[in-house]
């Protein structure tokens, strides 16, 4: 067998690995499986590429990848679960880099190069350009380095529209006269930086779900390009993998919040609109742990609805260690799962499985709103947009159309935070107001706690 037959079977062996790795990451029972699958994959086409392209020498590889396995196990360890979503916006990033720098090197490697290749330069530079400058201003949303709320300038949509104009001329003089272009192709890198600046900056508030997974896919589409760049099979499989999951995505989350992608990307959303998320009208009705308790423990059915300050305060071993309680008191328990509570997609999932959560005892917003009116208790659980009534009825609120989890339908409510401030969408919650919701202020994690001790004192 020639080596090019081997190495393209080494090739087929890692894509069959990432698409049944894929695969699995749509259960949380199986995804840590999965995860570990497609991590094979890319072990197997690295070290193949290596070796076949004579990048490096055998002794290289094995010191990168010790290098590379250190770092990488300390910075699983190091990062918090809190800062995931930030860490998913530079893994973007720095795809999107990669595919720049390579087509960047190709064009230096060799000026002779054909129209073809040319082309791909010009693709692998510009989406991996905008997928980088974007994912920064992502992870600095996320991060909160910079302010959630959309940026927004007089003539944003006609400057926007002018660099595009830019970037294709600029492309078209590079295609055809590539050799005498290098101006043109620094200019290309610069404009494709700041279209991606612009691109994210006017998004804001709950639309980020979508930028997320957009950027997600960009990233693939860019590495796909690359891959075409430097003719390498394996890097356009894996690029056009990650690219259509993360278009999926994309429309699962527009989905999941009711809007078009041409609505998020071009209206600016979130910065012209007055909505304050509902009449803040009404008393708020502060409890305790102790109050909490004596509901909790005459309910026959309570649904815990988690959102991002699940994941400040890591409650989600006491919320499990509550709900356990509850079953054993004979009341029926959900858990209730926004598509977009946290900050990344997924988000929930990940961390109730993390504490063990059974599968079968998440409900989807779907499964669980038509049977709200019939929970005795809804406890939310450091979650705010995903739960605000205003999305329902309030045509001037950010959040206007959004699907939301209808905890004010359940008989109860206890909103669990530690105070009256707004959630990421930055408007306020009439809920809050609701008659029947009922504060408990202070850090998730020690509230839960507060009512488990209850509990185990009775
Ligand atoms: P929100 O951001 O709306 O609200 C979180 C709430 O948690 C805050 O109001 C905060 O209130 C509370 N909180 C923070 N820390 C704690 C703590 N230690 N204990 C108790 N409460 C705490 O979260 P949701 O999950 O409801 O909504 C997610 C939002 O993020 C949506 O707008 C979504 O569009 C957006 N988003 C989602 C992404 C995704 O992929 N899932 C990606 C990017 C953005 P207080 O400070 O008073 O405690």
């Amino acid at each position: 067998m020639s080596l090019d037959i081997l190495i393209n079977l080494i090739y087929i062996v890692s894509a069959i690995l990432f698409i049944y790795g894929l695969k699995m990451l749509s259960s949380p029972a199986t995804a840590r499986r999965g995860n570990f699958i497609s991590a094979i994959g890319m072990f197997l086409a690295v070290v193949t590429t290596l070796i076949n392209k004579e990048v490096v020498d055998f002794q290289w590889i094995v010191l990168g990848f010790v290098i590379g396995a250190v770092i990488g196990a300390f910075a699983a360890r190091l990062i918090a679960m809190t800062q995931m979503p930030e860490m998913v916006a530079l893994f973007n990033g720095f795809g999107g880099i990669a595919s720049l720098l390579v087509g960047w090197g190709v064009y230096h490697s060799g000026p002779s190069v054909d129209s073809l290749t040319i082309t791909t330069i010009f693709l692998s530079i510009l989406i991996g350009g905008v997928t980088f400058s974007g994912s920064l201003i992502a992870f600095a949303k996320l991060s909160e380095i910079i302010g959630g709320k959309p940026t927004l300038f007089p003539g944003q949509k006609v400057f926007n529209v002018l660099i595009l104009i830019a970037i294709i001329a600029a492309g078209v003089l590079f295609i055809i006269s590539p050799v005498s272009s290098y101006d043109i192709l620094i200019a290309i890198i610069v404009l494709s930086l700041i279209l991606g600046v612009l691109a994210v900056i006017p998004i804001g508030g709950a639309d980020m779900p979508v930028v997320i997974s957009l950027l997600n896919s960009y990233s693939g589409l860019a590495a796909c390009a690359a891959g075409f760049v430097i003719q390498n099979n394996i890097l356009i499989v894996s690029g056009a993998l990650v690219g259509a999951s993360g278009i999926i995505l994309t429309k699962i989350m527009c989905k999941a919040m009711n809007r078009s992608l041409s609505n998020v990307l071009f209206s600016g959303f979130g910065a012209t609109t007055t909505g304050k998320g509902g009449k803040q009208e009404g008393e708020v009705k502060p409890i305790v742990a102790e109050d909490a308790y004596y509901i909790l423990e005459a309910a026959s059915s309570v649904a815990f609805v988690p959102g991002y300050g699940l994941a400040v305060a890591q409650a989600q071993h006491v919320v499990r260690e509550l709900g356990d309680l509850l079953e054993a008191n004979g009341a029926e328990v959900y858990y209730a799962i926004h598509p977009v509570a946290g900050r990344m997609p997924g988000h929930m999932n990940v961390l109730l499985a993390e504490a063990n959560v059974p599968y079968d005892k998440l409900y989807e917003m779907d499964d669980i709103n038509p049977i709200m009116n019939t929970v005795d208790v809804a406890v939310v659980i450091g979650a705010n947009d995903v739960v605000n009534p205003a999305a329902r009825h309030d045509e001037e609120s950010p959040i206007f159309g959004m699907p939301i989890i209808n905890v004010d339908y359940a008989k109860t409510v206890f909103v669990l935070k530690r105070s009256m401030a707004a959630g990421f969408a930055g408007i306020g919650n009439e809920l809050f107001f609701a008659p029947n919701t009922r504060m408990l202020f202070g850090d998730a994690k020690a509230s839960i706690s507060a009512v488990v001790a209850e509990f185990k004192e009775s």
